[in-house]
């Protein structure tokens, strides 16, 4: 249980439930699901596709109604406030422009419906486009853009009213693989620059630990860990957080007197004292490194795949489990289909999760 003051939070969200519909029909998208952001943090929610994670960035919105627990804004309950009077706002997946309002139009938009005096809102809309990069193209229509610049006419619009936290749902999923890369240092940039706390919502790992200062791992409506990228992709706290994020290989393993060995019969050299029986082996398939001599695990290589700066090897051991090694492809060792060879694992980075 988090005991942080919510005052120092930028979101503190407490035992977070969410049922949509009523009797046999009734759908539970959020369990209990307590999060603490805090200010000037990158924040992803992360998992897969109907875990809950748009359903709680609603909650935070004000677009849905918990159907238990509260949720703080900078200390203030604003569990029953309406969305519009929360200092929020969200930018979703489909940009959502007026298509007959030109860029400026659509960025001061908010501010004008909040009754703003002109000369503000035109100093506002300067500023915003200015730090998305389109100032040029303030009196242009949403149709005369690409979908890049659109998605930036929508965040311009959600950062001009200066929220104190802005939530993002799924803002990049509809643009290419390299608009898409682009936009993610784009953001990252917007949200240093600005301080203002960012809540993203995505399925994709990678764009999580690219971008996030901490994760929330979420699966059926529970949220599963929260760490920083590094926490989280080295020090999985189970078996569905190691296999989402990022390649793993689980490996079935017996800890006997503190020694762990694999299906094999092969002892590990990962001593575990105080555990014993089954475990399973959670391990990256970078912690792996082949060797054509002897003195290692046994095993042959199934497929090698070369992928530019790695080389994947899939690798059967003598017991007939699998696993994956990456290699950088300008190791000085490659290996064809066929060979047998010798496998070291980085006993440090072995991850032991409970069978
Ligand atoms: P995605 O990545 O596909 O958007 P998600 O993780 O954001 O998924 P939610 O949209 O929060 O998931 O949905 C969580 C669960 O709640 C799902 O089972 C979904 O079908 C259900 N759900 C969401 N909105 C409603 C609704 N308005 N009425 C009934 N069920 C809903």
């Amino acid at each position: 249980m988090d005991v942080r003051s919510s005052t120092e939070c930028a979101v503190d969200a407490r035992n977070i439930g969410k049922t949509y519909g009523v009797g046999s029909g009734a759908v539970t998208a959020l369990g209990d699901v307590s999060i603490a952001i805090e200010k000037g943090e990158f924040f992803t929610l992360l998992g897969p596709s109907g875990c809950g994670k748009t359903t709680l960035l609603r909650c935070i919105a004000g677009f849905e109604t918990p159907t238990s627990g509260t949720i703080h804004l900078s200390g203030r309950d604003i569990t029953h406030t309406p969305p519009n009077q929360r200092p929020v706002n969200t930018v979703f997946q489909s940009y959502a422009l007026f298509p007959h309002l030109s860029v400026a139009q659509n960025v001061g938009f908010g501010l004008k419906m909040l009754g703003k005096p002109a000369k503000e809102v035109a100093r506002a809309v300067d500023r915003v486009l200015a730090l998305v990069k389109l100032e040029q193209f303030a009196n242009r229509l949403p149709q005369q853009l690409s979908g890049g610049q659109q998605q930036r006419v929508a965040l311009a619009r959600a950062l001009a009213p200066e929220p104190e936290v802005l939530l993002l749902d799924e803002p990049l999923s509809a643009l290419d693989l390299k608009l898409r890369k682009e936009m993610q240092s784009e953001l990252k940039r917007l949200q240093t620059e600005t301080g203002i706390t960012f809540v993203f919502v995505t399925h994709d790992q990678e764009e999580a630990l690219t971008m996030s200062n901490r994760i929330g791992v979420m699966s059926a409506g529970a949220l599963l860990q929260v760490g920083t990228p590094r926490d989280i992709y080295d020090r999985p706290v189970n078996r569905f957080v190691a296999d989402f994020i990022g390649e793993t290989n689980f490996l079935e393993g017996h800890v006997d007197g503190g020694q762990v060995r694999i299906g094999t019969g092969d002892r590990l050299g990962v001593s575990l004292d105080g555990q014993q029986g089954n475990v399973t082996l959670a391990i990256r398939p970078e912690q792996i490194s082949l060797r054509p001599a002897e003195g290692g695990i046994p095993a042959t290589i199934l497929e090698a795949n070369f992928l530019g700066t790695d080389t994947h090897y899939t690798l059967a051991l003598k017991d007939g489990s699998h696993l994956v090694a990456r290699v950088q492809s300008n190791s000085t060792l490659t290996f064809r289909v066929g060979d047998s060879v010798s496998v070291s694992i980085d006993v440090q980075a072995v991850h032991v999760l409970k069978s």
